[in-house]
């Protein structure tokens, strides 16, 4: 796409639809930015930065890139990790005065880490509006490409640098029930995917997703058993960035479903359907007519 395509989008009509909606002045908006492909922004976001009177950024240098490629030129204040907090006073002024200012980090979603989540709580507890603008965040982006099937999912951000510390996070994770969400430097991806097999073991599931919307992207999933092995044989394995993404402990669910499958085969061996969903129910405590459908899918299966 080039910079006078971007120009026509961002001068489009949608975009008119889009400045109907209102952006308060004196609000905080929390703008996510790509995390590779600089594609990866959503026509609100563009529309704001390009109303926001500054822009407070992670680094003025990265940001300052990406608003070119977008025709945006705003003043621009540097908000880091090192920062945030005196940072966060200047804008609750500034935004008492009526600024519309935009908080953006690196890549990514701010505050998801990142900084952000001080000035936001500044921004806040001074009373004032705080408005996201959603867009791509690596955590989500892997997951949404995982394959790891699960209602639940628990984002772990970074491990610690500290093998101690590490397996004491890994191990507080072990029982939960929910696909476990990594961010991993490259520099130490394999020292912490033999954790991740250490702690975990050889059987569940691991996926890497390696640069993310980038030209190299790579999603591979497999064993916790191969994973040291994929990367060892993997050209890029110790460069680019990294989501670990690690299958949840079996679900209590799962455990209950597989001891009434247990406790029913023995039952229907010896009464009906209906009397095996019964002493099932008083054993386990589950519900009878669950027991009773799964009885007799069992009953069927095994007459087939
Ligand atoms: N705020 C960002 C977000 O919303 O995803 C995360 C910032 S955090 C400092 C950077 C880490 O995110 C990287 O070390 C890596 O683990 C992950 N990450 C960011 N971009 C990625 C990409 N394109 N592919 C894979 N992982 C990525």
């Amino acid at each position: 796409m080039s910079t006078s395509d971007i120009h026509t989008l961002v001068n489009s009509p949608v975009m008119e639809t889009l400045a109907r909606q209102s952006y308060p002045a004196g609000t905080l908006y929390v703008v996510a930015t790509p995390i590779g492909n600089v594609c990866d922004i959503s026509l609100r976001a563009l529309h704001l930065l390009s109303l926001a009177d500054a822009i407070a950024c992670e680094d003025t240098r990265n940001t300052a890139q990406l608003l070119t490629r977008y025709g945006i030129s705003k003043p621009l204040l540097a908000a880091h990790q090192h920062n945030e907090r005196e940072v966060a006073d200047k804008l609750v002024a500034r935004l008492q005065a009526g600024e519309r200012i935009a908080l953006v980090s690196d890549a990514g979603t701010p505050g998801v880490s990142d900084p952000g989540a001080k000035i936001v709580d500044a921004v806040r507890a001074a009373g004032l509006s705080v408005m996201p603008m959603p867009g791509a965040s690596a955590a989500i982006t892997a997951l949404s490409a995982s394959g790891l099937i699960n209602d639940q999912f628990y984002f772990a951000g970074f491990l610690p640098a500290k093998a101690g510390q590490r397996d004491t996070v890994l191990r507080s994770l072990e029982q939960l029930p929910a696909t476990l969400i990594f961010y991993e430097a490259p520099h130490r991806i394999v020292e912490s995917v033999q954790a991740l097999a250490g702690v975990f073991g050889a059987s569940r599931q691991i996926v890497f997703a390696r640069e993310l919307t980038k030209l190299f992207e790579q999603i591979h999933r497999c064993p916790l058993a191969d994973a040291a092995e994929w990367l060892k044989n993997n050209a890029h394995g110790e460069k680019g960035e990294y989501v670990l993404l690690v299958e949840g402990a079996p679900a209590d669910n799962d455990d209950d479903l597989h001891e009434a499958r247990r406790i029913l085969g023995i039952l229907l061996e010896e009464c009906s359907v209906k009397q095996a969903a019964s002493l099932a129910a008083q054993i386990t405590g589950q519900k009878k007519n669950a027991l009773y459908q799964l009885a007799l899918e069992m009953k069927e299966a095994a007459e087939e």
